[in-house]
């Protein structure tokens, strides 16, 4: 990584589903920066190996198994957090599902409510969790998805939770202000295992990226790079607001 600041010294951070991925690139963002963070997934495997990646990097890191769906687990991250730690000061909200490529009159009732819990429900309990903890000056990121402002097929509800996150991060900047702040970014396509259809079908990949102006797909450091940003004193005078990561395709005026 090139030139980085130190914008999250004596700060502390969680970013969910933070094992692979955009979360894990967050995560090392941000204790690059000096942030202790607390980084989580499902499996106790990701997250020790993860724990061990980002040590090796010099970073302050504690590592828990959190599912985000699950009530205890959440309760714990926000418990040991500040058991260990003492104080919260960046929450990034980052977990999300797609477990049906379907369209949306096709969807069955168990997924719609698994994408409702998982993309959408299980961040706010997680804040509900976290809100009695954040110090002023605090700072929330949700991570939705170019995907909820243009749907795209296979991804149809999903990007309908991703555009829900949207609304979200204004509903909670209002009530979350001034000590709070609370903005989202939305990530163009990332090749991830998440987004694997971009390492494993090149015409895919090729025709995503004809999409951008920049004509390469995103790097989890591009999308870190702008979590970072809005989580960090850089942004204090930016709330309710979601940044669009996606190589200029097309967005919104
Ligand atoms: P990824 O590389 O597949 O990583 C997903 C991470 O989340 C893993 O660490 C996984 O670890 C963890 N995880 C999965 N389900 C979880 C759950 N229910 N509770 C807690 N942790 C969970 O995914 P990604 O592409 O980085 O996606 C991250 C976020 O970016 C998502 O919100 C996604 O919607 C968004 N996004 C991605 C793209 C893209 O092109 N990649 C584009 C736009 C938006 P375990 O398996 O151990 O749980």
């Amino acid at each position: 990584m090139e030139k980085i600041g130190k914008r999250f010294q004596e700060k502390v951070a969680i970013v969910t589903a933070s094992t692979q991925g955009i979360g894990f690139g967050i995560a090392e963002r941000l204790g690059l920066e000096g942030a202790a963070v607390v980084i989580s997934s499902r499996r106790q495997t990701n997250v020790d190996e993860a724990v061990k990646k980002l040590k090796n990097q010099g970073i302050e890191v504690m590592g828990l198994v959190c599912h985000v769906s699950n009530a205890q687990q959440r309760k714990d991250l926000i418990k040991n957090t500040i058991q260990k730690y003492g104080k919260l000061d960046v929450v990034v909200c980052n977990a999300a599902a797609n477990p049906s490529v379907d369209g949306i009159v096709e969807t069955k009732e168990a997924v719609l409510d698994k994408l409702w819990e998982i993309n959408v429900k299980a961040s706010i309990l997680l804040l509900q969790e976290a809100a009695p903890h954040l110090n002023k000056g605090s700072s929330i990121v949700f991570v939705s998805s170019i995907v909820g402002f243009h749907p795209l097929k296979g991804l149809a509800m999903y990007g309908v939770t991703k555009t829900a996150l949207l609304g979200l991060t204004k509903a909670l900047a209002t009530e979350m202000a001034p000590d709070t702040r609370v903005n989202c970014i939305a990530p163009g396509f990332v090749p991830t295992y998440f987004a694997s259809i971009l390492t494993t079908d090149e015409q895919v990949r090729r025709s995503l990226e004809e999409k951008t102006l920049l004509n390469r797909v995103g790097t989890t450091q591009d999308m870190a790079a702008a979590a970072a940003y809005l989580a960090s004193d850089d942004a204090s005078y930016v709330t309710g607001e979601t940044l669009i990561v996606a190589g200029g395709m097309p967005s919104r005026l």
